[in-house]
């Protein structure tokens, strides 16, 4: 199972990505979470990203691509499943994402929409604010990541519908009742994408992207 997950900040991305990778027993790769632990360990790339995460601003997108290439050859000698979370970010991050598991045999089978309003994001992201002091967890950090979200994430949502492989779950319920129907419809769609070989999946146009997601490498045939 190969799931990229799309959300904003606070709509659980970290719990079902965690809940996702242990029902299939696939790597959790969270971009967050690995910056996260950079900046703790206070490594030369946590120094170099942590004003980035605490202004909740993208850190440059080769940063975290690199790190998505090293998590993904890492998961196919694991088997070769993935669950995504925060990335990709943007049109060139999508892009970017499908061209190394192009190159890897392993583009994503599901892009999982989690969608809830803003509202109720910044209830839950104070909430959290108060119990684990992320340095990004402030209303004027959280209102600046939700504004990102809606203008450079949301919008990558249309290619994923396109291919035919976005599925969205209503996510402004309890963790417990939104991860029941992330595990039913995962579950539901798993003996189709063992049964349909990846070369047999719809064809994806980059070219469709249109615009926003930049000029396409005339080099690259996403369709061979
Ligand atoms: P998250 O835990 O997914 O909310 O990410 C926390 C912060 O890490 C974001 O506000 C960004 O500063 C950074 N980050 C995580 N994933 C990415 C990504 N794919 N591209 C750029 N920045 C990211």
């Amino acid at each position: 199972m190969r799931v990229l997950m799309i959300a904003p900040p606070g709509a659980g991305k970290g719990t079902q990505g965690a809940l996702i990778a242990v029902h299939f027993g696939i790597p959790h790769i969270s971009t967050g979470e690995l910056l996260r632990d950079h900046v703790a360990r206070r490594t030369g790339l946590g120094l170099a990203v942590q004003a980035y995460l605490d202004r909740g601003e993208l850190v440059p997108d080769q940063v975290v691509l690199d790190m998505l290439r090293g998590a993904m050859v890492a998961a196919k000698a694991a088997g070769g499943g993935f669950v995504l979370d925060g990335i990709p970010r943007n049109m060139h991050q999508a892009r970017a994402a499908y061209l190394i598991g192009r190159e890897l045999q392993m583009t994503a089978d599901v892009a999982l929409h989690l969608q809830a309003d803003d509202a109720e994001l910044m209830r839950r992201l104070l909430a959290r604010a108060a119990l684990e002091h992320r340095s990004d967890d402030t209303p004027e950090i959280i209102a600046q990541r939700l504004a990102l979200y809606r203008e450079v994430t949301s919008p990558i949502m249309s290619w994923y519908r396109d291919r035919g492989i976005l599925v969205s779950v209503d996510a402004m319920r309890s963790a417990q009742q939104v991860g029941r129907e992330i595990l039913a419809a995962l579950e539901a769609m798993r003996p189709f994408l063992d049964l349909v070989p990846e070369q047999a999946r719809l064809p994806v146009d980059l070219t469709g992207l249109g615009d926003a997601f930049g000029a396409t490498d005339p080099a690259v045939d996403p369709s061979g």
